[in-house]
């Protein structure tokens, strides 16, 4: 009983001990290995500002703050980066989708969705309506992923409007490598602009959004097995579109519980292409010429998610 009692206890101790050692956070001194990056990285530490660059890459954190910068992008951290150390969530995913090697997927499956759709016309101004530019960027992106050798499906055609959850069966009867969700973003205040992309936060997170709550939903969604490779397709995705004429603000990479990103059970990102409720942004949307270029940065950005 005395035997069986030393090896319970002993394997409660391990047990703990590998859940401490599972969810400890990365100290930055140990930060470059756990990125994946090169042992000799530079790494400097001042002032609440953390950073590290090797092997081609460049993360920037602020203790304290969600937002960072990982290769020139904004990304949204799932925890705030702490004063010695690294969330281990957000190493563990920045490892796998900015420095690891991307999956090598001879002919990628790739579902584009564009967002609304029949009588919901999504955000509009005028008689620039959400529904239209989203399809219509879509339509592009679809013709330079083909012409790159992809297989690509619509959710939608542009006089359709499916529900989330028919959006949802489509790519759950056919998983696809990447599935796309594409939409336009309008605020009340004018100022507001720039192109965001949401994946789904990591088990247990909050999304950047206020009302993106960890709480009301289990750990363990569809998406979740899904998330590294999600984060590589929307950190691309973000750097492609940024890089578009007249430089969009860059707002980020951003998690939140959508439905699509929820239930998708596929590496799935949501793509807001710029605010209609915005001078600089509209422009770009609503001109043949800008759609056409949001199209092609998405399917860029989807096409530097895969090794090939
Ligand atoms: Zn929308």
């Amino acid at each position: 009983m005395k035997t069986f009692l030393a090896i319970l206890a002993t394997a409660v101790a391990a047990g703990l001990l590998l859940l401490i050692v599972g969810c400890a956070p990365t100290p930055y001194e140990r930060a470059p290995e756990a990125l994946g990056l090169p042992e000799d990285a530079v790494r400097s530490v001042a002032d609440g500002h953390v950073t590290l660059a090797g092997g081609g890459h460049a993360f920037a954190f602020t203790v304290g703050a969600r937002p960072a910068t990982v290769d020139g992008v904004r990304y949204h951290l799932h925890r705030p980066a702490g004063t010695l150390a690294l969330a281990a969530v957000d190493a563990e995913l920045l490892r796998a989708a900015a420095v690891g090697p991307a999956p090598r997927v001879p002919r990628p499956v790739i579902l584009l969705d564009p967002g609304h759709g029949g009588s919901d016309v999504g955000c509009a101004f005028g008689k620039d309506q959400e529904h239209a530019i989203a399809h219509d960027v879509a339509r592009h992106a679809a013709a330079v992923l083909r012409a790159a050798g992809c297989d690509v499906r619509l959710t939608r055609a542009a006089d359709q409007g499916p529900t989330l959850q028919a959006r949802v069966d489509q790519a759950v009867a056919a998983p696809p490598d990447a599935y796309v969700s594409i939409h336009v973003n309008a605020a009340a205040n004018p100022e507001a602009k720039g192109i965001e992309v949401f994946t789904l936060p990591a088990p247990g997170c909050d999304g950047t959004p206020d009302n993106s709550r960890a709480a009301s939903w289990p750990a363990d969604l569809p998406g979740h097995a899904h998330l590294p490779q999600a984060t590589r397709l929307a950190l691309r995705a973000q750097a492609a579109l940024l890089r578009l004429p007249g430089a969009p603000a860059d707002r980020g990479v951003k998690h939140a519980y959508f439905k699509v990103l929820r239930e998708v059970p596929a590496p799935a990102i949501l793509v807001e292409t710029g605010f209609i409720t915005n001078a600089e942004d509209r422009a770009r949307l609503t001109s043949p010429e800008g759609r056409q270029a949001l199209g092609i940065a998405i399917a860029l950005g989807i096409l530097d998610s895969f090794a090939r």
